[in-house]
């Protein structure tokens, strides 16, 4: 007996959602697999170019709708977005667990976390929409005023589809712009589910067109597409930011990361080898902030693997809708890319401590036993994103050599350092090379305070006031308060002139 929300999925195979409805595409269908069961649960359509034409011009009408309302009105709606989200929270939950492998608890957290941002830039954007300079002209008014961008293209990863299409498209629409979503082939049923929580908003202002790259490259490149907020890999990062150069659209760029995780020997060696099970292991290891790189003191490398190994055997594997700690990977092309990695680090000399397979005991679905290695820092392994269940752990002497690891590194996301002491605590946080520092709290976000990579990571910032800004642009404006005649206009008295004024020396 298929539970209500498979029914759901299937109603809502094969469709987009534009202007405020499921519409079937007519577009080449391709089979949605559940990671867990390996059952086909519905299809994917690829959208055609005349759907996304039709979602640009929607979105560009509504848009307008949406920007005349006043400043209070878009912030209850959004408010009642939230509201919403949250009431559909475990339809969605459920929606995303069946689509791309996570334990439930964490799929339904994402309708409540994607929820929140949308509350706090309901707030934040009717509280300024610019700001008043002192005038150069006495007098006069002379400001910058906040405008929307118009139509934001947000092209989002499998790993946590609300919550990232959340954060883009509540700062998107506190500003006042229309988004067009196109989420990854692997969790579409799920962002066209959640848009049963905007309903209430103007027809058109929200839409999502499903397919692959293609379908991402036609709408970063529409001309009548504003600005483009991107979260994937390096790669397609790259193709979307050259692109959208051509046409000069603001562009947000969150792309991959691989974490370092600094372990001193003041800290507690038990509750870090606790934060590290969880910034390893979570979400399978398939987290942008995942811990990607360990980096431990030698006075506590030993007692560091025991506690972390012995933690990642203890996980529970299986089905994320049964009582489980880690779900299978995303997808059967991802789990052969992550044995690829573990191979190649193996071929290395990096040694297994526990995992480095997949389980036994799991006969269908793409499960991969947390993986605890002992590694060298100068191995692949530690240079790229696994994206897997992965904890690689490199021995140091000290802090300075952590700190050069850590920033040996093409990417800047974030690192972290359980440490117990000030000046390293100091020092990680004024030396690490990336947009996010954490001491002794791995993985936290708060919509407040701006989330965001350097180097190959990515470009722009997304939550806090910085996110807002992310897709607002600036209008100078000056008033007069009548008009009168300027003493600069023409014309220039004589005694300004070249010959009256030249130095005679
Ligand atoms: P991906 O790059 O394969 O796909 C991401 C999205 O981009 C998908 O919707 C995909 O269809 C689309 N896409 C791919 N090529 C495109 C192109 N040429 N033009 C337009 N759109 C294109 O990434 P993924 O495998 O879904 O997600 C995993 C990656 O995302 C990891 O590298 C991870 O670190 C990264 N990520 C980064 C952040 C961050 O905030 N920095 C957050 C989450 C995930």
């Amino acid at each position: 007996m298929p539970t209500p929300v498979e029914t759901r999925i299937k109603s809502i195979s094969g469709c987009n959602f534009l202007n405020g409805k499921w519409a079937k595409s007519a577009g080449a269908m391709k089979e949605i697999v559940n990671p867990a069961s390996e059952e086909v649960i519905g299809l994917l359509a690829e959208a055609t170019r005349s759907e996304m034409d039709e979602a640009v011009e929607n979105a560009n009408r509504a848009q307008k709708e949406w920007w005349a309302m006043s400043a209070l009105d878009r912030a209850n709606s959004l408010h009642r977005v939230a509201e919403r989200m949250i009431e559909y929270s475990p339809i969605t939950g459920e929606a995303l667990t069946r689509e791309m492998g996570k334990p439930f608890r964490e799929s339904n957290w994402e309708g409540g976390a994607a929820a929140s941002s949308f509350r706090y830039y309901a707030e934040i954007a009717r509280s300024e929409q610019g700001r008043v300079a002192g005038p150069a002209i006495a007098g006069q008014l002379q400001m910058v005023i906040k405008e929307p961008l118009g139509t934001l293209v947000s092209i989002v990863p499998y790993n946590f589809p609300m919550l990232l299409a959340g954060w883009q498209s509540a700062a998107a629409l506190a500003a006042g712009n229309a988004v067009i979503i196109k989420p990854s082939e692997l969790t579409s049923m799920t962002l066209l589910l959640w848009m049963q929580a905007f309903d209430h908003l103007p027809v058109g202002l929200v839409q999502v067109l499903t397919g692959g790259a293609q379908v991402g490259e036609y709408l970063v490149s529409h001309p009548n597409t504003h600005a483009i907020a991107f979260t994937g890999s390096v790669s397609a990062a790259q193709a979307v930011a050259k692109s959208a150069a051509n046409r000069f659209k603001p562009t947000l760029i969150e792309a991959s990361g691989n974490d370092a995780f600094i372990v001193m020997p003041s800290a507690d060696v038990e509750t870090a080898a606790r934060g590290a099970a969880f910034a390893a292991f979570l979400n399978c290891g398939q987290v942008c902030t995942s811990a990607e790189r360990f980096y431990v003191h030698e006075d506590i490398y030993e007692e560091f693997i025991a506690t972390l190994s012995h933690l990642a055997r203890e996980l529970r594997l299986g089905s994320g809708l049964e009582k489980v700690d880690i779900g299978p990977m995303a997808s059967r092309r991802e789990l052969e890319r992550f044995e690829r990695v573990i191979n190649r680090a193996i071929e290395q000399g990096a040694e297994v401590v526990c995992g480095g397979k997949r389980p036994n005991q799991i006969k269908r679905g793409w499960f991969y036993e947390p993986t605890v290695l002992k590694v060298s820092p100068e191995m692949d392994v530690m240079h790229g994103e696994c994206f897997g269940p992965l904890a690689p752990i490199a021995k140091v002497r000290n802090l300075d050599e952590a700190i050069k690891f850590a920033n040996d590194s093409e990417l800047g996301l974030g690192a972290n350092i359980y440490t117990n002491d000030l000046e390293e605590t100091f020092r990680a946080v004024n030396e690490i090379e990336t947009g996010i520092v954490w001491v002794n709290t791995p993985l936290n976000d708060n919509d407040a305070v701006p989330f965001g990579g350097r180097k190959f990571t990515g470009s722009g910032r997304e939550l806090g006031t910085e996110g807002l800004d992310q897709f607002r642009r600036s209008k100078m404006v000056m008033i007069a308060p009548k008009a009168e005649a300027d003493p600069e206009w023409f014309p220039y008295p004589d005694s300004d002139a070249y010959n009256a004024s030249r130095p005679t020396q």
